[in-house]
């Protein structure tokens, strides 16, 4: 089975393509407690997120629904679904915490292998840093992410 060199599936690698042929969690949820939009200016991609979070457990309210909708290339469309996929019964700290080790694993930081199990199949996009441009469009799920828990913060203040 041979592949052509700009085949994308033979660059992006199986996972990426899964989620991108068949993009997860993109109808819109009827209510949200987090909700985000983010656009890049200089690709046209477009990321919205919403978030809809259970009853508490320890403490925490998990996230029990996600929608996250991208238009643009199939990175952006790929990232989006797996951010989706890993969100679920996370709570807001645990789905920060994941944030910042995406963001690690895309700027190249080394991670210990108990940070790569976390990550699980998001690890596949790591692939997209050998094509530097298309690292914003695998981050910007994740930015519409980060803004709508800065937001949800703002509302409801700690020990408030
Ligand atoms: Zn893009």
């Amino acid at each position: 089975m041979a592949s052509l060199p700009d085949n994308p599936d033979a660059l992006y690698g199986d996972v990426i393509m899964d989620h991108y042929r068949s993009p997860r969690h993109r109808a819109p949820l009827r209510s949200a407690d987090v909700e985000a939009e983010e656009f890049n200016p200089f690709c046209g991609d477009r990321a919205t997120l919403q978030l809809r979070l259970g009853r508490p457990r320890h403490d925490a309210p998990a996230i029990e629904d996600v929608s996250a909708l991208a238009e643009g290339c199939s990175i952006i469309q790929a990232s989006a679904s797996l951010l989706a996929d890993n969100l679920h019964g996370r709570t807001l700290e645990q789905a920060a915490d994941l944030s910042q080790l995406f963001r690690d694993l895309m700027q190249g930081k080394p991670l210990p292998p108990v940070a790569l199990s976390e990550l699980g199949d998001l690890e596949a996009l790591e692939v997209v840093r050998q094509y530097p441009v298309r690292i914003k469009c695998a981050l910007l799920p994740w930015v519409a992410l980060e803004e709508g828990l800065r937001r949800l913060s703002r509302r409801s203040p700690a020990g408030g």
